[in-house]
């Protein structure tokens, strides 16, 4: 589905991976369970690609539903492949960067704790490490984000030529605008409010979550 000219999220896999189509191949963020990078091989074919014009893929943090496809998808394309240091560490090791704490409700939890013992990741050592202040040439130029607190070494990504925000899973939305990060699978909730604070104040227009639809208009919108 299109978001904006050249901005495109994979509908019917979990975790929302967003497309990037520039004029020297594509980004992808983010890559779904392990059987979501088919369905994003399928879905740049949609679009008039192949599977060689991804050049980069972009992890923001190393849960299954995130990372779990990266393995077939790299494979497939010969991308290049980008994490921060915490999260590549986990993602080389086939594993989330922090356990699910057995407390607080929420659907992704469940879905965690339901799911876990039977979906693996295939480990895989991300190519380069992202840091804070880092720009990839994606979309006019893409800044790096240290926004832990759902995970410890999550990142996000934003593009100001076009005021989009990707969040990963700092942020959940819905309906009504953003959220943050629910309890039972969050790292520190301390973090996970001052990583909301930071990307509040960004001014994105467009927001980019996990989880739930592209939210629109998004100043006024962030949970703090
Ligand atoms: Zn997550």
């Amino acid at each position: 589905m299109k978001i904006i000219d050249n901005v495109f999220v994979v509908p019917g896999v979990v975790a929302n991976p967003y497309i990037i189509v520039d004029t020297d191949g594509l980004t992808v963020i983010d890559a779904g369970f392990p059987r979501g990078g088919r369905k994003i091989l399928a879905y740049i074919a949609s679009l008039g690609k192949s599977a060689q014009d991804v050049k980069r893929i972009i992890i923001t943090h190393a849960d299954l539903d995130h990372f779990g496809g990266l393995a077939p998808l790299q494979k497939a394309s010969g991308a290049r492949t980008y994490a921060s240091q915490i999260e590549a560490d986990a993602i080389a090791m086939g594993k989330p960067s922090r356990k699910i704490k057995p407390t607080g409700f929420s659907l992704q939890r469940i879905l965690f704790t339901v799911l876990s013992p039977f979906v693996k990741a295939t480990p895989f050592q991300v190519h380069e490490i992202l840091a804070e202040g880092q720009t990839l040439p994606s979309l006019g130029g893409l800044q790096v984000l240290e926004t832990p607190g759902h995970t410890p070494g999550h990142i996000s990504l934003f593009a100001p030529s076009v005021g989009v925000l990707f969040c990963g899973d700092s942020m959940v939305s819905d309906e009504k605008g953003l959220r943050g990060s629910r309890p039972g699978i969050t790292w520190d909730e301390t973090r996970a409010r001052e990583s909301e604070r930071k990307q509040a104040g960004l001014g994105a227009r467009i927001v980019c979550a996990g989880h739930g639809p592209v939210v629109i208009d998004a100043m006024g919108k962030f949970p703090v």
